[in-house]
């Protein structure tokens, strides 16, 4: 099993789409094995999205992340990265498909309402970041047999 670290941002908390965000990750199958809300510390941001400091977005994308609460999880399950992922949808939403969070939901790549790891690496950087070991949740879920063959 993998696990993933996902963000629903302060655009989707302010935008009331936590629990439609939350429900598609959960209808879909995946474990949220540990969850916090909070407003993102500024070096924290900056940590998390330190392959992108030279770009010309990057003051405004720190700004937009720690400007209000967002949603912190950890998400579970096989191939957790990359349904999260296809889950989310295609970074720039005119871009992504519907029936996704941001072909759904979102209009511009600087409000895209979601974040997901996109590999192993980053995945378990980005949950040490937001997360200690002890925030984290053992446990199985009842459909469990019937999710996996
Ligand atoms: P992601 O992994 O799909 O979230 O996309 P990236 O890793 O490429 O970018 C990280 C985040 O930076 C995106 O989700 C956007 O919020 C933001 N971002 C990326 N490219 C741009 C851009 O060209 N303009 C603005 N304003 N924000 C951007
Ligand atoms: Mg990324």
């Amino acid at each position: 099993m993998e696990r993933t670290y996902v963000m629903i941002k302060p655009d989707g908390v302010q935008r009331g789409l936590i629990g439609e965000i939350i429900g598609r990750i959960e209808r879909r199958g995946l474990k949220i094995s540990a969850m916090r809300m909070n407003v993102i510390d500024e070096n924290d941001a900056k940590e998390h999205y330190s392959e992108h400091c030279e770009k010309p977005f990057f003051g405004s994308l720190i700004s937009y992340v720690t400007s209000a609460p967002s949603v912190s999880m950890i998400v579970e399950g096989k191939d957790a990265i990359k349904s999260m992922r296809t889950i989310n949808g295609a970074t720039n939403p005119s871009e992504a498909m519907p029936g996704t969070i941001r072909g759904d939901f979102a209009l511009e790549t600087g409000r895209n309402v979601v974040h997901a790891s996109d590999s192993v690496e980053s995945a378990e950087r980005e949950i040490s970041i937001h997360f200690k070991d002890d925030e984290t949740n053992e446990y199985c879920r009842i459909d469990e047999e019937w999710l996996y063959e």
